[in-house]
């Protein structure tokens, strides 16, 4: 299980991999790139590339890990992806019960997958819950997570691609920010992360802004580490409070 170069987690565990398209969010995902090049590395869990998998023998990894961490889960995957048995994700839930000490931030495209899994079970106060919004055309997964009663509700405006506009962010702790990376990214246009930022602000949601990826606030394309973090002249850093 790996240290992650994600600014916003710690490490990352992929209890399953391999997902498949769902919105136009997807449409250039790294983790269909990245399973394609661990497939030609020879990596055995990945030998059939980004076709989905459950990983049984990953379950035990976050027992390995003493110091209290944040686990970004299914970097390389969609927890609530439509092929995953009810039962696997028990295991799962089962894993993140017995290491309170971390905190699991669970992002989705898929959360009418989500809700129906957590109608019938309890979702744990170590699990933040998320969404990826990455225009106006999905706005609805943010109603669909309001719905579910985990302790933080988050939202990954990430890749932005889009204008989102007007969005009710009461019930959601905490965004997300960030441009597309890769070399078929699009574009970010800063007006578009301005909007949300100050939507965040008048609502009282703490702010994350990961990058401008692989176009700059000048819209200009370059390597993603020259664009870096800055927007509104500072970095972005803030989380949620835990209580
Ligand atoms: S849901 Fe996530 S992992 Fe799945 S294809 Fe889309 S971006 Fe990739």
């Amino acid at each position: 299980m790996a240290q992650s170069k994600i600014d916003w987690t710690e490490r990352v565990w992929n209890p399953t991999i391999g997902c498949q398209k769902v919105s136009s969010g997807c449409k250039n995902c790294y983790a269909e790139t990245f399973a394609k090049r661990l497939q030609a590395m020879g990596v055995k869990d990945y030998k059939d590339g980004f076709k989905f998998k459950i990983l049984p023998h990953r379950l035990e990894e976050p027992f390995k890990i003493h110091k209290p961490s944040k686990f970004f889960v299914n970097s390389m995957s969609d927890l609530f992806y439509e092929e995953i048995q009810y039962e696997f994700l028990d295991r799962v839930l089962d894993v993140i019960k017995n290491t309170p000490q971390h905190i699991y931030q669970i992002l989705t495209k898929r959360i009418e997958v989500a809700t129906d899994y957590f109608s019938k079970r309890e979702i744990l106060p170590n699990i933040w819950l998320g969404v990826s919004v990455e225009n106006c055309s999905v706005k609805e997964r943010i109603e669909c997570l309001r719905k579910i009663e985990a302790k933080i509700r988050f939202v990954s405006f990430e890749p932005l691609i889009g204008q989102v506009g007007k969005v009710n962010l009461s019930g959601i702790h905490w965004a997300i920010a960030g441009g597309e990376s890769g070399v078929k990214a699009r574009p970010m246009k800063k007006e578009w992360a301005k909007e949300i930022f100050d939507q965040c602000e008048r609502q009282g949601v703490a702010f994350f802004f990961k990058q401008w990826g692989t176009f700059g606030e000048d819209e200009v394309k370059r390597n993603k580490k020259l664009n870096g973090r800055t927007f509104l002249n500072r970095e972005w850093n803030e989380y949620p409070i835990v209580t």
